[in-house]
């Protein structure tokens, strides 16, 4: 029997590509028919792109055949987010409001992600406008959690890591906003990865809350997240809070960190202020052994004290609904995407959007449009904004003060593993916002973080979070694939590798877990 080529790492085929063991199409058609197997089970994808995949994957072959340059990772598929603009393939953000909107033009991200060559195998599932935490608010929808198809992948990039988690994609496109891509990677044992905010270009990604906003790489080491990284980073005039700073080596990040005693005299810091020990019990043995390995390989591990954390869930929950309503302003039936008559009265602009926005928004993006009306409201602005803005300031000194002390914090990514389709936990918002203090720090301050997987409880993967300051992000490569090595040798072999391959028709929740 020939070899499963979507058991192989990113970097295992781009090595493999460039010996010429196998051709591009043969890794992407592997892949395509994975997908063709499981995402009725799991439902990773909106849109499966089997064409486009294919050409691009023949004119990496051809041009390899013909001795002509490549990307070092040419010819390693790729799944992306539904919110990153695709020209010519549809792009729905897990929305009604853009079910069958076809874009004109193409993210940055995109762009380069052709323009390396790696075949985009499709876009994948999503909550609607990236607002969620388990990717139930996908108007499509929901993805089911690979490791167990009765739980949720977490979101909003859980299509992206069930792609990743479930070999459908050695590599995959996601976005953080306040832990999009760190929460879902957490709870199906991939890495992934939030980079410094304005490191990745945001041109051409539907905007969530573009203050906080980034794109991402997820995949199931450290060291593949590293290669899609370094492809997706760097400066881009498009992008007007784009930075100009030369994109870092993360792939020489990663083998620092892989090399006998990297962590020696590393100082790696808790934070009181999301203490494992206010996590669920399975959650905080897991990340309390992972730093134990840390420590035993010479790390130092150092408590500080981030007193703004109190509040930086609240700050998240008005700054960002607050943006999100200014930038979903756009989808008022007139320009693009969806648009709805009313049924009975006049046809105007207010009535054309008022029907428009009713029928194709759902329920958690009108809660979010409330609150950010609310919260930005003539007479309200001050106290709810203003303060919120002021508790940002706080977390970035806090931040700041923090690495005075330590290299990288340290803290669980989520507090408890994934969670089961229809439990109380995931159908409460109040929940599953409060799921999301350890992440979202991150992004109120700009700062990059990492998951990767510390291990397993009861069966199912939980995440480890690396904080670092900002345009740091090598940083977390060298302590994240360094830690990634003690977890694997510990456990004999990575996490992600245990992960079942077999996937019951999962249909509807509601039946799953009857
Ligand atoms: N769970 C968070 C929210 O619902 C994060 C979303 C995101 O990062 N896109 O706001």
């Amino acid at each position: 029997m020939t070899e499963d080529l979507t058991r192989l790492t990113a970097a295992q085929l781009a090595a493999g590509l460039r010996a010429g063991d196998y051709s591009a199409t043969d890794v992407t058609r592997s892949h395509l028919d994975r997908i063709d197997a499981t995402d009725a089970a799991l439902g990773s994808f909106l849109t499966v792109t089997p064409d486009t995949a294919l050409a691009t994957a023949a004119e990496v072959d051809r041009k390899r055949a013909a001795g002509e340059a490549l990307h070092p990772y040419a010819g390693v598929p790729v799944s992306v987010k539904d919110v990153v603009v695709t020209a010519g393939i549809r792009t729905t953000a897990g929305s009604k409001m853009l079910e069958d909107w076809v874009p004109p033009y193409d993210a940055t991200v995109y762009t380069k992600i052709k323009d390396a060559g790696l075949p985009v195998l499709g876009k994948t599932n999503l909550d609607e406008f990236a607002m969620g935490s388990t990717t139930e608010h996908s108007a499509f929808g929901p993805t089911h959690n690979p490791w167990d198809t009765t739980t949720v992948p977490g979101g909003s990039s859980g299509g992206a890591a069930a792609s990743a988690a479930a070999f459908q994609a050695p590599l995959a496109v996601g976005t953080d906003t306040g832990g999009s891509i760190r929460q879902p990677a957490a709870f199906t044992g991939t890495v992934g990865v939030k980079p410094t905010y304005g490191s990745v270009s945001r041109y051409g990604v539907v905007a969530m809350a573009s203050s906080l906003d980034q794109v991402g790489p997820m995949g199931r080491t450290v060291a593949d997240a590293a290669a899609l990284h370094q492809l997706l980073a760097g400066h881009d005039a498009q992008d007007s809070t784009s930075l100009t700073d030369p994109v870092p080596d993360l792939l020489a990040a990663v083998e620092a960190g892989v090399r006998d005693g990297s962590l020696k005299g590393k100082r790696l810091g808790t934070v009181r202020q999301l203490s494992a020990d206010d996590y669920a019990a399975d959650v905080r043995d897991a990340f309390h052994a992972a730093l134990a390995l840390a420590e035993s390989a010479g790390a130092q591990i150092v408590e500080v004290d981030m007193p703004s954390l109190a509040y930086a869930l609240d700050a998240y929950y008005l700054i960002m609904p607050s943006e999100a309503s200014s930038n979903l302003a756009r989808y008022d039936g007139m320009r693009f995407g969806l648009r709805v008559e009313p049924e009975t009265g006049p046809v105007t602009a207010e009535t054309v959007m008022s029907a428009t926005r009713a029928a194709g928004f759902g329920s958690e993006v009108k809660r979010r449009i409330l609150l950010g009306t609310y919260a930005l409201s003539a007479g309200y602005y001050d106290a709810y904004y203003g303060s919120a803005q002021k508790v940002r300031t706080l977390v970035q000194r806090d931040f700041a003060a923090a690495f005075e002390q330590v290299d990288v914090l340290v803290t669980p990514t989520a507090p408890t593993t994934a969670l089961p389709f229809g439990s109380e936990d995931a159908s409460d918002p109040m929940a599953l916002y409060l799921g999301d203090a350890a992440t979202i720090p991150a992004n109120l301050a700009g700062i990059p973080a990492m998951s990767l997987p510390a291990g397993l409880a009861n069966g199912m993967p939980v995440g480890f979070q690396l904080l670092a300051p900002a345009r740091e992000d090598a940083r977390l490569y060298e302590v994240g694939s360094a830690i990634e090595a003690l977890v694997t040798d510990a456990a004999g072999t990575p996490v992600w590798a245990g992960v079942p391959t077999e996937y019951a028709a999962a249909g509807s929740p509601t039946t799953t877990s009857a």
